[in-house]
């Protein structure tokens, strides 16, 4: 089943690009202009996620979130705003939103966010429950990892680093990707916690030994999972 989400953002030139990479990552996108249009949608059909520009024409954003939040508690709220001081962000709370991004933002960020707000609201929809790859088997519902059959304990980090790689598989994943969707923050990315975290993964994997890594290092850039 297709996860949809709403876009509802009046200024052009940040709604087509984001739709754009939305529909990239699999979503089917709608996109509102307005507060009222965006409203109308939100109750009359089935999303998942509603990214909510703050400043729209006809009704506010907040307005928007308050109603959607009363009539539909479950559908997840990304808001977008420009104003970033922290008056904002405990009205925006307070109207229900789930989490903020604000203007300007990288794309990648944006994309993080969306897919961490939609696997907490709707688990078994967005992520796969059990990824293979490489003799590996990562179970999501049960947290459990096996290589070749033999269960690996793997602390938190390294799950949600391991499953971040899996789900993109042979493709590159570049550091701030990385620790944007599993820390949450690519400002981390002048430290070494990404470096430590995938250290000690690739031991407990058994990826140390061997000519053959499945976690492949992309110098400067980032790593890859590849299914050897
Ligand atoms: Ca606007």
């Amino acid at each position: 089943m297709t996860t949809r989400v709403l876009l509802a953002e009046d200024d052009e030139a940040i709604a087509s690009p984001l739709a754009r990479a939305l529909s990239r990552e699999g979503y089917e996108v709608d996109v509102a202009g307005t507060g009222t249009d965006a409203l109308r949608r939100a109750l009359d059909e089935e999303y998942a996620l509603l990214i909510l520009d703050l400043g729209l024409p006809e009704l506010d954003g907040l307005e928007v979130c308050r109603e959607v939040r009363a009539a539909r508690p479950e559908l997840a709220v990304l808001m977008l705003t420009a104003r970033t001081d922290e008056m904002d962000f405990v009205v925006g709370l307070d109207a229900g939103a789930d989490d903020y991004v604000g203007k300007p933002f990288r794309m990648f960020e944006l994309m993080a966010r969306t897919r961490a707000l939609l696997r907490r609201s709707a688990p078994a929809q967005d992520a796969p429950e059990v990824v293979e790859a490489g003799g590996i088997r990562l179970d999501s519902t049960a947290r459990r990892v096996t290589v070749d059959g033999a269960d690996v304990a793997l602390a938190n980090k390294e799950f949600e680093l391991l499953r971040f790689l899996m789900e993109h598989a042979g493709r590159l994943l570049t550091r701030e990707e990385i620790l944007a969707d599993v820390w949450g923050d690519s400002d981390l990315r002048g430290s070494k916690t990404l470096d430590m975290h995938i250290s000690w993964l690739r031991r407990k994997i058994g990826d140390d030994t061997g000519t053959q890594r499945r976690i492949v290092t992309v110098r400067g850039v980032g790593f890859r999972f590849d299914a050897v």
